[in-house]
């Protein structure tokens, strides 16, 4: 299972396949990460840099966090894709094609100007939770979506 939080200035990436249930995250920010609550994480509870800290203390790489920098990541069901946005401007975007498979990631970009910000990765997030949600399956053809499901 894949999970994008955002709140504020934060976005935090939980991928539940590579957590060991360490609870480091938890004992690191207990109002934020609390697994008998769903859902367990909550940005609203704690400040940016206590939920920065406990993020780092991970020790599988389940979650992960980057700094929105105002960019907000959307599901375009219309048009199979996501989309982000700075301002209003389109800066990134991740397309799939449905088959019978399931979901086929085969396109994500980003502008150059917003690179590094993992804007890329809540693109594919984006697509995976709302999969997930619906049981589709998500096969990755883009290198960048390629590289990520191999992290
Ligand atoms: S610290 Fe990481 S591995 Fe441990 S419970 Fe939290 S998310 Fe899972």
């Amino acid at each position: 299972m894949h999970k994008l939080y955002e709140q504020g200035d934060i976005v935090v990436f939980w991928n539940s396949e590579k957590c060991r249930h360490a609870k480091r995250c938890v004992h690191g920010s207990p109002q934020t990460f609390d697994p008998n609550r769903r859902p367990w994480i909550d940005l609203t509870k704690a400040p940016t840099p206590e939920v920065w800290q406990a993020v780092s203390a991970c020790p599988t790489g389940a979650l992960s966090c980057v700094y929105s920098h105002e960019i907000t990541v959307s599901f375009d069901e219309e048009q199979n894709r996501s989309i982000a946005f700075y301002k209003d401007v389109q800066i990134g975007e991740c397309d799939f094609r449905i088959t019978l498979e399931g979901w086929e990631i085969y396109h994500t970009e980003v502008l150059p100007d917003y690179g590094n910000k993992g804007i890329a990765k809540r693109l594919v997030y984006r697509i995976l939770e709302t999969a997930e949600k619906k049981c589709i399956n998500v096969i990755p053809i883009c290198s960048y979506a390629v590289s990520l499901f191999s992290e």
